[in-house]
């Protein structure tokens, strides 16, 4: 038995009935992460840490106090505050910052007897599409086309290292966050699948603020059912976050019971892109055929204000992102310029820890706040996303859950679309209204390009329905036989 091989539930049984020990499982992923550290997923190891963890949930199955997690080593996206352990944020700015807090989510998955492996890369601030704005170098995926080629691909972003970890199996399962796309698009394009839940099932606290009203922590893993089982852990009220809901948190794993019958499948029009690939619109047809067959119900629904999604999110993302990372100056944590007057600390400060794509959202995220622009920019977009959220309301009138293609194309190369921010920004162009209206996504792999790189289909739920997500899911998971791997 290769341990690698193993599900995160598989792993966790064989945990219990003491066929193998966390230490072996601890170890094994520990080699992995060493030998697969030129794609820079990881931008901290922990494996001291690690051991020590994996230590004490051998004692913890020995005494028969096992927590639902107990043994299994995971990856933290370098977002999520870690006590005492280097949290960047993919930033220079938060390069040497050791928080003397552990994040809720974080706490709740070691509450429950998790290992951490380490913290993994992502866009800085989480803000890109690629993994390539990080302060500590891009991502690569693990999958290759193949073409023989052996270019190297974008993992996705922004939570791009989390993504290739659970890829290239160098960790069960892993965190990321969501604020326009950044757990699905990965997710997508790595194979694997990846749950945003709704705004308020996940504690935000202890989570770097990218844009509040749409950051949302969530989880990859290999398989729906690892997934559901990481998500239940992850999620619940916390009296620290004033966006976390006081909603139960229900058995997500047990609603994989299969039966879709009578479900109806809602397919909103306005999803069919111009210039989408044929193998895009091809996949989104077969998930189609493979719920109908199930016994689903496919019912046509519109979403009339889609195509205002990106814009509206790219002018509220930056507005809130510039206010976020105000609190940046030099003064309290994270990097500093020495300077004799204030105001140049400030500015050669920021200068020097902040990357390109941070400053260009800072400039236009403070642009469409300004007093001459704030109704113009920012208010209309308030007023849009409402919009865009009512579409969602009247949808879900007609339908249980909407099915579309997770992104408009499969990985594409380290460096493709850099030269332009409105391509790279495109790639969100089916993630990002779900933010915008605080819905619970999931991406599930379901199928390989012509060059044989993975693509995702994504479900779409009502507020607080993760359930029928993982239900549908789980129906595409077992219709696709999605068996390919990037790792071996
Ligand atoms: N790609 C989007 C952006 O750059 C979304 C990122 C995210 O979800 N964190 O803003």
């Amino acid at each position: 038995m290769n341990i690698a091989d193993l599900t995160l539930e598989e792993t966790s049984t064989k945990l219990k009935n003491k066929e193998i020990s966390s230490i072996e499982v601890t170890e094994e992923y520990l080699g992995r992460m060493e030998t697969y550290r030129g794609l820079n997923a990881y931008i901290t190891e922990t494996p001291e840490l690690a051991m020590e963890q994996a230590k004490k949930a051998d004692t913890n199955i020995a005494n028969g106090k096992a927590g639902k997690l107990e043994g299994i080593p995971l990856a933290i996206k370098d977002l999520f505050c870690t006590k005492n352990v280097k949290t960047t944020a993919a930033s220079k700015i938060l390069g040497n910052f050791i928080p003397p807090y552990e994040s809720t989510v974080s706490q709740k998955l070691l509450d429950a007897g998790a290992v951490m492996l380490g913290k993994t890369n992502l866009d800085e601030f989480a803000m890109g599409s690629a993994n390539t704005t990080s302060g500590f170098g891009n991502v690569i995926s693990p999958w290759k086309k193949n073409d023989g080629s052996n270019q190297d691909l974008t993992p996705g972003g922004s939570s791009g290292g989390s993504a290739a970890a659970v890829a290239a199996k160098l960790c069960l399962g892993a965190t990321g966050t969501d604020t326009g796309g950044s757990i699905r698009q990965p997710a997508s394009f790595c194979g694997i699948v990846g749950i945003k839940p709704t705004y308020g099932r996940c504690s935000r606290w202890g989570v770097v603020a990218f844009a509040s009203s749409l950051d949302q922590a969530g989880i990859f893993a290999e398989n729906v059912k690892d997934t559901a089982i990481l998500l239940e852990a992850s999620s619940g009220f916390d009296p620290k976050d004033s966006t976390s809901a006081d909603i139960p948190v229900p058995d997500f794993a047990a609603a994989m019971n299969g039966d879709i019958r009578g479900m109806k499948i809602g397919i909103p029009k306005e999803y069919r892109v111009d210039n989408m690939p044929e193998e895009i619109e091809k996949l989104w047809q077969q998930g189609i055929d493979w719920l109908k067959s199930a016994g689903a119900e496919i019912v046509d629904v519109s979403l009339p204000h889609t195509k205002y999604a990106l814009p509206t999110y790219y002018i509220i993302a930056p507005a809130e992102a510039s206010s976020n990372l105000a609190r940046y100056d030099g003064v309290r944590y994270g990097l500093r310029t020495e300077q004799d007057a204030l105001l140049d600390m400030y500015e050669t400060s920021r200068a020097a820890g902040f990357g390109d794509e941070v400053k260009r959202r800072i400039m236009v995220g403070t642009y469409v706040l300004s007093a001459g622009y704030y109704d113009a920019y920012y208010i209309k977009a308030q007023q849009v996303r409402r919009l865009i959220r009512q579409d969602f309301i009247d949808a879900f009138k007609k339908c249980d859950v909407l099915l579309t293609p997770a992104t408009p194309s499969a990985a594409f190369a380290i460096g493709e679309n850099e030269d332009d921010p409105i391509k790279m920004y495109l790639n969100d162009v089916f993630t990002v209204s779900l933010n915008l209206a605080g819905l619970p996504g999931m991406s599930v792999p379901a199928g390989l390009d012509a060059n044989g790189l993975p693509l995702g289909l994504q479900i779409i739920g009502k507020a607080w329905d993760e359930e029928t997500l993982f239900k549908v899911g789980g129906v595409i998971e077992q219709a696709a036989g999605f068996t390919s791997k990037a790792y071996k």
